[in-house]
């Protein structure tokens, strides 16, 4: 046990519901937090519902939808064709800029007013898709001007900040939620439960990484 409480910063997808479970072994009691954001599916929310109903965790959603108005990209933006391939010279236009230092601000406000000093992210950066908000520095940085902000101890966990997607998958299975995190979370761009639709960077990176995981599974 790491400690008493812990709130975890929740999407429906793969990442972040393989922290919710991680959350469970090590904490007393598990609450998660969703945004609506303007994504373009609402299906995520729906599978976060749904999972965290499931894993016997309170999930509160609230809406900040702000952050499409303030910044354009092809996760909240239908007229944003999303880009295939990884451009060299920036990131993807997937990427939603400030969101994961929003959410855990947001996290973080609504865990002190909670009586929670843990907070848990599913971000990492080993298959670090460009996103400047992912890497390990950044959630340092953040974890110090929050405990500085709200003058208390916050301790941001990233339990998946050095595990590849077939690493990421070996832990659902360890943490005994193998099937369910496969069928059940929405990592696609497209909004396509499970495996997906096979061919957006999202799939191909969690498609590949589960391809990956099997074959050293069934050696
Ligand atoms: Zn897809």
């Amino acid at each position: 046990m790491i400690g008493d409480k812990a709130l975890v910063v929740f999407s429906g997808g793969q990442d972040s519901s393989t922290c919710l479970f991680w959350a469970k072994k090590h904490f007393a009691e598990v609450f998660a937090i969703a945004f609506n954001y303007g994504q373009r599916h609402k299906i995520e929310l729906e599978a976060a519902k749904n999972i965290a109903k499931r894993a016997g965790v309170q999930l509160q959603i609230f809406k900040i939808d702000l952050l499409s108005q303030l910044t354009e990209n092809a996760l909240t933006s239908q007229q944003i064709e999303i880009e295939k391939e990884k451009p060299a010279d920036r990131p993807p236009n997937t990427l939603v800029e400030g969101r994961n230092m929003l959410f855990l601000t947001y996290a973080a406000i609504f865990a002190k007013a909670n009586g929670i000093n843990h907070l848990v992210t599913g971000v990492g950066q080993a298959d670090f898709s460009g996103y400047p908000d992912c890497r390990n520095d950044f959630i340092l940085s953040l974890n110090q001007t929050l405990n500085l902000s709200m003058d208390i101890q916050y301790t941001i966990h990233t339990p998946l900040m050095w595990k590849n997607k077939a690493e990421i998958w070996q832990l659902a299975d360890e943490l005994g939620v193998f099937d369910l995190v496969r069928n059940e979370t929405v990592t696609c761009y497209n909004g396509i439960k499970g495996a997906g639709c096979g061919e957006c960077p999202a799939c191909i990176l969690r498609n590949r990484g589960l391809e990956m995981y099997l074959k050293t599974k069934n050696v």
